[in-house]
């Protein structure tokens, strides 16, 4: 495909050579016309010595022209093969993924603190925890009782810089509409395919809720990373971080990431323990 892409290339830079030349002999054939066209209007009948002495630096003008035109061309050429054909080196960097943990207010930093912590344990890339900012009122529902999910998800996206992936945290109930229900409150959110995900806290139970954070928080980001494509396509094995909730809050039973998810994360450039 590269190499298919490179003779593409070269082929449509010899065309814009031939074009150049082309151009140039239209050109040289239009200054000679003048210089005939000039010395006949002119009323003085120039001599055959001085009408082919200009004649002569025209051409030497126009092939320095060309040579000039060449060389810019050429120099074109190769930028353009450097942007549309990456190094393997290029490549990779691309893939790898920095993971911001983007807290909402209200959240105690300590609970974002925890969030890190675990990610840390798995992703061997980069984390950046960035500074509590508010809520967006737009993202309210109409009772204006809970925040949409998807609502929140847009709003970060708008944060996320190429290479980059957003966990949204926050400690408010959030919804989403789920079948015949326009506004069910839910744990977390995440796109699939996409950017930025959010998990909250509000409707996490028991002592261990902010591990239970940080495994909601992962799963939604999962789902940015293609993996389960839909609601019904979850993981099926109990224990990998990309089960389905079924509605219920399973997290005790969920571990890591199993044998089949952890390929597509690490396919999708994550560095992964
Ligand atoms: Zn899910
Ligand atoms: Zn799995």
């Amino acid at each position: 495909m590269l190499q298919l892409l490179n003779l593409k290339i070269k082929f449509n830079h010899y065309i814009s050579i031939y074009n150049i030349l082309i151009l140039l002999r239209k050109l040289h054939n239009a200054v000679i016309a003048r210089v005939y066209n000039g010395m006949c209007n002119d009323f003085t009948k120039p001599s055959k010595v001085s009408l082919l002495n200009k004649i002569k630096n025209m051409q030497i003008h126009a092939f320095l022209l060309f040579v000039i035109i060449l060389l810019c061309s050429c120099q074109n050429a190769h930028n353009d093969h450097k942007t549309s054909l990456p190094s393997n080196k290029r490549q990779n960097q691309q893939l790898k993924h920095s993971i911001i943990i983007q807290p909402f207010d209200g959240l105690p930093a300590s609970s974002v603190e925890y969030v890190a912590e675990e990610l840390h344990k798995i992703y061997s890339g980069n984390i950046i925890t960035k500074e509590p900012i508010p809520l967006p009122n737009t993202s309210l529902n109409q009772n204006k009782t809970r925040y949409r999910a998807d609502s929140l998800i847009r709003y970060l996206d708008d944060f996320t810089k190429e290479g980059q992936l957003i966990i949204g945290l926050t400690n408010k109930d959030i919804s989403a509409t789920k079948g015949k229900y326009p506004d069910w409150g839910i744990m977390g959110l995440g796109f699939c395919p996409g950017k930025s995900c959010i998990a909250s806290t509000f409707r996490l139970k028991g002592k261990n809720r902010l591990e239970k954070l940080f495994k909601v928080a992962i799963h939604e980001l999962g789902h940015t990373q293609g993996l389960a494509l839909t609601e019904t396509n979850h993981c099926p094995e109990k224990t990998c971080l990309m089960r389905d909730a079924e509605g219920k809050d399973n997290l005790d039973e969920t571990i890591n990431f199993c044998s089949k998810c952890k390929p597509v994360l690490i396919k999708a450039g994550w560095e992964i323990k």
